[in-house]
């Protein structure tokens, strides 16, 4: 590709900051509250599978080599052992916004959008950037099953949010589980997140996963770590 060495070349903005390895690009939907408005509440599971293909495709398709990549909600991160694009954090963040934007909105058949950040992170500082995200995936399960069902009470959002946000975690749980919901025997997709990953030569979509923090999710972690 021609580099730009017009005048106009001194104008761009552009830090050329480098991140060390390994690194996490952790890509999040921009405005994805309003596209999943008319989806099945509070989990639904074609959005997750669409999420999942976005995911595959950066492994199948973008010529880059993620060690693994995590995924809830409407955000993935992607774990990265050798830095693409030598670590050019703009380049980083840019290529891969756009790879899982362009993959997410052939998956939802409509033009989404996602943001990308690098998170600097050292071998060791994985498994724990693994089990904060995954927190936070449980944290967002307890809130959305109590949100919806105060809004099928007939709340309204502010009032449902009002209410949450006076509770503790176990009282959301009993709030939901007087409602018939058990929220430790949901689906572990839900409560724990999804990985992908390659083992063997072949490409992982794992919908059960172990709490990372447990003996058995740090052996998971540190096998496909040290196996790439
Ligand atoms: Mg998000």
């Amino acid at each position: 590709m021609q580099r730009n060495s017009g005048k106009t070349a001194s104008w761009e903005i552009y830090s050329n900051l480098k991140a060390r390895t390994p690194l996490v690009a952790r890509a999040d939907g921009r405005g994805f509250k309003k596209i999943l408005e008319c989806r099945k509440k509070p989990y639904d599971m074609d959005f997750a599978r669409s999420m999942i293909d976005a995911t595959v495709k950066i492994f199948e398709d973008s010529g880059l080599t993620p060690s693994l990549a995590f995924t809830f909600s409407d955000e993935i991160s992607l774990i990265f052992l050798e830095a693409p694009f030598s670590g050019r954090v703009e380049k980083i963040d840019s290529v891969i916004a756009g790879l899982l934007s362009g993959a997410l909105s052939m998956a939802l058949g409509r033009v989404v959008s996602m943001d990308c950040r690098v998170v600097s992170v050292c071998r060791a500082e994985i498994v724990e950037y693994l089990v904060d995200r995954q927190d936070e995936t449980w944290r967002n399960h307890v809130f959305s099953y109590g949100f919806y069902m105060l809004l099928k009470d007939g709340l309204t959002n502010t009032q449902a949010m009002d209410q949450l946000r006076n509770m503790r975690e176990f009282e959301i749980h009993e709030l939901v589980f007087r409602k018939g919901v058990n929220l430790a025997k949901t689906p572990a997709w839900e409560r724990r997140g999804m990985l992908v990953y390659r083992t063997g030569g072949e490409l992982v979509q794992n919908w059960d996963l172990p709490l990372f923090k447990s003996e058995e999710g740090q052996r998971l972690i540190d096998q496909l770590i040290v196996g790439n």
